[in-house]
């Protein structure tokens, strides 16, 4: 180790160990404010794309703060910008919506909220995925970013995104003019709670951080008939029933050994009495991928499969194969989680940053990344350190989002989460620290 840099490896522990506290002062002096709006926003949740309630609260408490406030963006999306002087646009996003649970945690504060789904039923509405905590945490990184303008300079803007649940959101407020009517972001930041790491820590992945998913409906036509003549007619049950186990090839014979691919048949329905063969049959199936020719080789595998085995069982017609959804995986950008990595680990302590591995659910997140903003997608612990040490003793996994029990351990997550999103947007909005990071 030579003289330089020992000299630059002091002057890094002591500006990390007065980041940490000075930021840790700035969380305690915004943390009831966040914790009463998480409270508020957990005990009302609402279904995606109906953020009504959820959108106007954070709008207005984003204005009160000073940030030039647009609502309705995309749908109930809320855009907030705050300019201070020259330098970068930093974009960090929140979901707003909640999702069609019933929240059994028991926790004195548990959603109570019942609302009709877009079909008319009566659902339960509970924040099982932690958006409420991310909307919390924004909060408190917008005061202290906005009662610290010295500390920054460029130009922030802070989005709540609706609909994430339905991956619709994301591109529902870039065709509404996101990248047009405000400042393009130069980065794009994103952060998600979950019961993987212990509470407040981060994880971070470079590269490939989630899975992009389609949704595929696939209709056969058959021709029906009596139960008791199967000659007089074509049965569509059949050749899905071999559609379906030609279709397990695709992951085990022909994707390469070691590349990340899912297709699952989610649901089959056909038919309505057991002596009698129907018209048609039709399944539901999701595809999830980390790599873009891996995905276009499984959707072609998934046509050829489906139009051959129709064909083989002599189909009236070529089978219909719907693409009703779908969303490309997020990619977080490598030379940013590089610059940003020993930022979080200054902020948060080197122990409490970890290196993970992508996830194999979706975020449509990954809308804004193919827009061609940056970004750096976080994972935020969660768990409360001491359950989280019992579920991998017992093997037994706590609750993961979407559950009924799902509740994170609030305080240090909001702490975790506040700390780290100011550190990055200070590192982001800081020409200084960019120029010495970029040495
Ligand atoms: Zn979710
Ligand atoms: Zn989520």
């Amino acid at each position: 180790m030579n003289k330089v840099l020992v000299v630059i490896l002091l002057v890094a522990a002591s500006t990390s160990s007065f980041a940490q506290n000075s930021t840790s002062k700035e969380v305690d002096a915004v943390y009831p404010a966040v914790h009463e709006l998480y409270l508020d926003i957990h005990q009302n949740p609402e279904l995606s794309s109906h953020e009504t309630r959820t959108a106007e609260i954070l709008a207005a408490r984003l204005r009160a703060l000073g940030y030039d406030v647009t609502e309705r963006v995309g749908g109930t999306g809320i855009v907030a910008v705050l300019k201070n002087g020259s330098g970068p646009t930093v974009m960090l996003r929140t979901e707003l919506d909640a999702l069609p649970v019933e929240e059994k945690t028991g926790l004195p504060y548990a959603s109570k909220i019942h609302t009709k789904d877009d079909g008319g039923h009566d659902v339960p509405v509970m924040h099982a995925c932690g958006h409420d905590l991310h909307m919390a945490a924004i909060l408190g990184t917008a005061t202290i970013m906005v009662q610290n303008q010295n500390t920054w300079h460029g130009t922030l803007m802070f989005i709540g995104q609706p609909a994430e649940e339905t991956i619709t959101g994301a591109r529902a407020m870039l065709a509404d003019g996101l990248l047009s009517r405000f400042p393009k972001p130069d980065y794009g930041i994103a952060l998600h709670v979950g019961n993987e790491l212990p509470a407040g820590t981060i994880g971070i992945t470079s590269g490939v951080y989630s899975t992009a998913a389609d949704s595929l409906r696939i209709t056969i036509y058959g021709k029906g008939g009596h139960g008791s003549a199967p000659h007089t007619a074509i049965d569509p049950i059949v050749i899905a029933a071999r559609t379906i186990v030609a279709l397990q090839t695709i992951t085990s014979r022909e994707v390469k050994p070691g590349e990340m691919a899912v297709v699952t048949v989610g649901y089959i329905r056909a038919g309505t009495k057991n002596n009698i063969i129907p018209n048609d049959a039709e399944m539901g199936i999701t595809v999830r991928t980390y790599n873009p020719q891996v995905r276009r080789q499984v959707l072609a595998a998934i046509d050829r499969i489906v139009k051959g085995e129709a064909m083989a069982g002599g189909a009236t017609r070529e089978p219909t194969i719907e693409h009703f959804e779908s969303t490309g995986s997020v990619y977080n950008d490598p030379a940013l989680v590089e610059r940003l990595r020993p930022v979080i680990e200054a902020a948060l302590g080197k122990q409490n940053v970890y290196i993970v591995e992508p996830i194999t659910a979706s975020e449509d997140y990954s809308a804004f990344v193919e827009a061609g903003i940056p970004s750096l997608y976080l994972n935020l612990g969660g768990a409360d350190p001491e359950r989280l040490a019992e579920a991998q003793k017992t093997n037994v996994p706590l609750p993961s989002n979407h559950s009924s029990y799902f509740a994170p351990d609030v305080e240090p997550s909001l702490r975790g989460a506040i700390t780290c999103e100011v550190a990055v947007l200070r590192n982001l909005l800081n020409g200084k620290q960019r120029g010495l990071a970029q040495q």
